[in-house]
């Protein structure tokens, strides 16, 4: 090894243990201004070449008060989930091997490894044995995946190929999903050649779930249609499940192809107090879940499952003469929308085998008991209300305005305020017609203590505001 690659890493060791040495205690948010990131980072390209620990240090000094401690355990905004200390350890061993995890021949531990990780996730989170997988970026890119091999089941069965023929005068795929499924699913679609307007949203019950007899017209209203049914396991403002074991039979007497949205939601299989919400989700044909949420393996890591292998192959194999191919292993590029790919398995692997079944049931469970203790702390302070009571790991709050004006900005400000105090990191977002604020709690380092910290840190802002 040359010198300079060892100091270059000595120093990267020494930040980051610096860093997460730090994590539990700042500030949440980024302290630093646009303007003065953009006056360090955005410098002229130099010239001449730098040392490689010169670079590094300085990247970690000019990120100073620009790094969101979504690491951490005050971090509830979104569903972020932090990095479990076997797998940010394995994340780093990927970039040091660097293997392009394409092929099998390019990287054999990569793709075993990756090998692993299907057959134990298949089980965690109950899903059929026989299903297919991929290993991709997250959770939006499984939906491309899952519903790439749905385009292709549907069509098929119309005697259409659509990786041959496209989808230029194809017959009209339809989408039939309850309209509160999460941003990513239109991407995907789009993405997909499918278009927007090829979505019917059905609207959900106040539990927010998709009603079986909306359902039901919808598909009877045009049997002969090639149709993709999405369902949410944890839908994003309540962590709200379908009815599964109803919806999913359905859907099947008309031939729908069913995808279930499960980036958070469908890790409440794997823990038992929690798996009867889940009731007949392996019935689906795909699902898509992510691993850098509530798995905690650190970023570019969601799973894509398949029930149709050979559909799931068709819209993604390819062949070349120059690639080298084996014939009794698997290929990642034959069931992933990359080419050459980060051998991202080994920080999902690293991450199970930490955590094991009973840690995975744990540290889901934890997260939900955490979720309802925060959102039970925060709305019982005087001048908040609880709007949603975590069922998981997702609640709702929302905040009266003192002056009885507008509880909807009071709500923005109180947030704002907490966030400023950097305590904790929140956000807000639009439920049936009310400004709330969410909480998500995915992070396997969130502690009581951290729960019991932000619960303070409300009663002194809403103290001063009354
Ligand atoms: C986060 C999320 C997604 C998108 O996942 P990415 O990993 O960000 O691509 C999709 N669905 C739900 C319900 C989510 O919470």
């Amino acid at each position: 090894m040359t010198d300079e690659t060892a100091r270059a890493l000595g120093r990267a060791v020494h930040h980051t243990l610096t860093y997460l040495e730090t994590l539990d205690d700042g500030p949440v948010g980024a302290t630093a201004e646009l303007a003065t990131m953009r006056r360090r980072l955005l410098k002229p390209l130099g010239d001449g070449p730098l040392p490689a620990e010169q670079v590094v240090d300085e990247l970690v000094a000019d990120s100073q008060g620009g790094i969101v401690n979504c690491a951490g355990g005050r971090f509830f905004a979104w569903v972020v989930g932090g990095s479990l200390p076997a797998s940010l350890a394995a994340d780093w061993l990927t970039s040091a091997w660097d293997q392009n995890a394409g092929l099998y021949a390019s990287g054999p531990a990569a793709g075993v490894a990756e090998e692993a990780c299907g057959v134990w996730l298949k089980d965690l989170l109950g899903l059929p044995e026989e299903a297919s997988f991929a290993l991709v970026t997250g959770c939006q890119m499984a939906h491309v995946t899952c519903l790439a091999a749905a385009r292709h089941a549907v069509l098929r069965a119309k005697g259409w190929d659509v990786e041959e023929q496209g989808l230029f005068g194809a017959p009209a795929i339809r989408i039939l999903s309850g309209n509160q499924r999460h941003g990513s699913t239109t991407r995907a679609i789009r993405l997909l050649g499918f278009g927007k307007n090829s979505v019917q949203d059905l609207a959900v019950d106040e539990s927010g779930c998709l009603r079986a007899a909306d359902l039901e017209a919808a598909l009877r209203a045009e049997p002969e249609r090639p149709t993709i049914v999405l369902l949410q396991a944890g839908d994003l403002n309540m962590g709200a499940y379908d009815h599964f074991a109803e919806l999913i039979p359905l859907a099947k007497r008309y031939n729908a192809w069913v995808h279930v949205d499960g980036a958070f939601g469908l890790w409440a299989a794997a823990c038992p107090r929690l798996r009867r919400l889940l009731e007949g989700v392996n019935g689906a044909d795909s699902w898509a879940t992510d691993g850098h949420k509530w798995l905690n393996v650190p970023y570019d890591s969601g799973y894509a499952f398949v029930r149709d292998r050979a559909a799931h192959r068709a819209s993604m194999s390819h062949r070349e003469s120059y690639l080298i191919h084996d014939a009794e292993a698997r290929d990642q590029m034959d069931w992933n929308p990359e080419w050459s790919r980060r051998a991202r398995g080994f920080a999902t692997y690293a991450a199970l085998r930490q955590l094991g079944r009973s840690g995975v049931a744990e540290l889901v469970d934890r997260c939900c008991r955490l979720a309802r203790a925060l959102v039970l702390g925060i709305g019982s302070l005087e001048g908040a209300e609880v709007a949603w009571e975590p069922q998981i790991n997702q609640g709702l709050v929302r905040f009266r305005d003192p002056a009885g004006l507008d509880d909807d900005a009071h709500t923005d400000r109180v947030i704002a305020k907490v966030m400023a105090s950097g305590e904790a990191f929140f956000g807000g977002t639009m439920w049936r017609g009310k400004r709330c604020m969410r909480v998500s709690v995915c992070n396997w380092r969130t502690s009581e203590a951290d729960v019991e910290r932000v619960i303070g840190a409300f009663a002194r802002v809403l103290a001063e505001a009354r």
